[in-house]
């Protein structure tokens, strides 16, 4: 995981960053235990399988699935978890500290104009 510090000018949600660097951490560890960390990592294969869980979100929408694994979540909550677990692990694996960038990304996303330019 990057080092980050309380100094650290560009994230301004602290508890809400460290318990994403938590979830982060939590999702590494267990990837690692269920041996998906074996073999050569593969970039574009982390990309696929995050886009495979928002497709998988997709068609839970357009079929009003419930989850098959978490009888409390619809299939759309669970494909969505499923994204984020996917792409913090990713993340993860890049030493990425996804808290920070976003931080940084939503500072510039707030001086752009409206839609940001576009029509949607
Ligand atoms: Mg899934």
């Amino acid at each position: 995981m990057s080092e980050w510090t309380l100094d650290d000018p560009v994230v301004d949600d602290t508890l809400g960053h460290y318990w994403l660097l938590a979830c982060a951490e939590e999702i590494f560890e267990h990837m690692e235990k269920q041996g998906f960390h074996e073999g050569t990592f593969n970039f574009g294969e982390a990309i696929a399988l995050i886009h495979s869980e928002l497709s998988e979100a997709l068609e839970a929408d357009r079929k009003d699935l419930v989850s098959d694994h978490c009888p409390s979540l619809s299939g759309v909550e669970e494909e969505l978890a499923d994204v984020f677990i996917r792409l913090l692990h990713l993340c993860a694996r890049l030493d990425i500290d996804l808290g920070a960038a976003t931080s940084v990304k939503m500072a510039y996303n707030r001086t752009r104009e409206y839609k940001h330019g576009k029509k949607y």
